[in-house]
């Protein structure tokens, strides 16, 4: 697969499957099975693996577009691509002594049959992920773990989660190790429902593990390397995954309210609202400048991780904290221009509103990543 038919693959999916029931799943809460189905028959789950697992062997540039793309005709969708990007990634980086084991999983992801996601975030430490509050415990070879996952994209319809936990022998707030549960495994639950303001579709419940057992082979990172491994490959992924996921929640409100300022009529007049209200036409171009300023953002993070260099770790930070603000603000600003149609929910706009608000609250929230950028730059520690 190219670049090109991967963004031909998913615009077809994005038509066919996503766009005729985002606005039904999100009113019901519903996880879009046909929609994971769909992008694993179309060979886009094994998107950044190696050929040798099946994979296609594709990097950021087009992981950018594509979740673009699904997050234009549904972000619940695109988040959940997002999350199982990055479980697959992380899988795919684990230490070379797992790597026999993990064989068959990916290979199971290149085909198209295995969904994965990140289960980090933890009712104890919050938006704070980076520091666990679950330890893993020797248990054999092996570990034993009990942890409560606040927020887990994906819950009960993942077929694997990568789980982080204090190592057994952790001695500070970061020293997690990474590890992989099957979604079968003895302990792991659904803990609860998932009814959020946004991204009502994508199944973020919370997850429960008692006193699971975790055999050497499914520990992904050495004892206490899982916070290198969040930094290294998870954060720029996930960075560049939610601005994607923002940009094309953009991309849908300036097509949505340009379509409206161009058919809903001021019958009195004659004229069209886009037609009779400069007001309007002004909110709709400022919408259109901050879109393409995203997406110019976004390129310009893609060609840093193509080709990395000191500069690279703090366009990951910004372009994920200004991902947030933009979508937030052009979705707001399409709720404006759209008036009560908007609020009555007669559009989209509204459900693009919702989603809009998620990447600033995912972690590391915007506040974070405020705070890591200007640490960073004043040369004080971040953590
Ligand atoms: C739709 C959705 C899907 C998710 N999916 C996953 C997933 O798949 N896996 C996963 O691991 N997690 C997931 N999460 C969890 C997410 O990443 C965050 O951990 C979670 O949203 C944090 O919420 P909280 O209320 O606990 O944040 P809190 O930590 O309580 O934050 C509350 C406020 O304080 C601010 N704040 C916190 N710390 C600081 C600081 N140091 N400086 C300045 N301000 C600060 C925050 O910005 C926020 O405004 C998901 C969340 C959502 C909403």
């Amino acid at each position: 697969m190219t670049h090109d038919t991967a963004l031909l693959k998913t615009t077809e999916i994005a038509s066919r499957v996503l766009a005729s029931s985002a606005a039904q799943n999100d009113k019901a809460g519903r996880f879009s099975t046909e929609a994971i189905e769909s992008l694993g028959e179309s060979g886009l789950l094994g998107l950044l693996l190696p050929v040798n697992v099946g994979g296609s062997a594709l990097g950021p540039r087009t992981f950018a577009a594509v979740t673009a793309t699904l997050a234009e005709a549904d972000a619940s969708v695109a988040m959940i691509y997002l999350m199982h990007i990055l479980g697959a990634a992380t899988i795919l980086a684990a230490r070379p002594s797992a790597a026999q084991a993990l064989a068959p999983i990916l290979r199971e992801i290149g085909a198209g049959r295995h969904l994965s996601t990140l289960a980090f975030s933890e009712a104890g430490s919050r938006s704070h992920f980076w520091a666990p509050i679950s330890r893993a415990h020797r248990n054999g070879d092996g570990v034993r773990l009990s942890a409560r996952k606040s927020w887990v994209t994906s819950a009960g319809h993942a077929h694997s989660y990568v789980v982080s936990a204090l190592a057994p022998e952790g001695t500070g707030p970061t020293d997690s190790t990474l590890y992989l549960l099957k979604a079968d495994t003895p302990g792991l639950s659904v803990a609860g429902p998932w009814d959020g303001l946004g991204l009502r579709a994508n199944a973020s419940s919370p997850i429960a593990l008692e006193d699971c057992h975790i055999p050497p082979d499914f520990q992904l990172t050495e004892d206490s390397a899982g916070f290198p491994a969040m930094l290294n490959v998870v954060l720029p992924l996930f960075c560049l995954g939610t601005a994607a996921v923002g940009l094309g929640l953009c991309r849908a409100a300036v097509a949505g309210t340009a379509s409206h300022l161009k058919n809903a009529k001021f019958e009195h007049l004659g004229q069209s609202l886009g037609e009779s209200l400069p007001t309007l036409r002004a909110q709709l171009a400022t919408m259109q400048i901050d879109t393409d300023g995203l997406s110019a953002r976004i390129d310009d993070l893609v060609e840093h991780l193509e080709k990395p260099r000191d500069t690279t770790m703090l366009r990951v930070l910004e372009t994920k904290a200004a991902a947030g603000d933009v979508a937030i603000s052009v979705t707001s600003a399409a709720m404006h221009a759209c008036g009560g149609a908007a609020f009555s929910k007669h559009l989209s706009i509204e459900r693009l509103f919702r989603d809009a608000h998620a990447g600033a609250v995912m972690a590391p929230t915007g506040d974070v990543l405020r705070e890591f950028i200007a640490k960073s730059l004043l040369g004080m520690p971040l953590f």
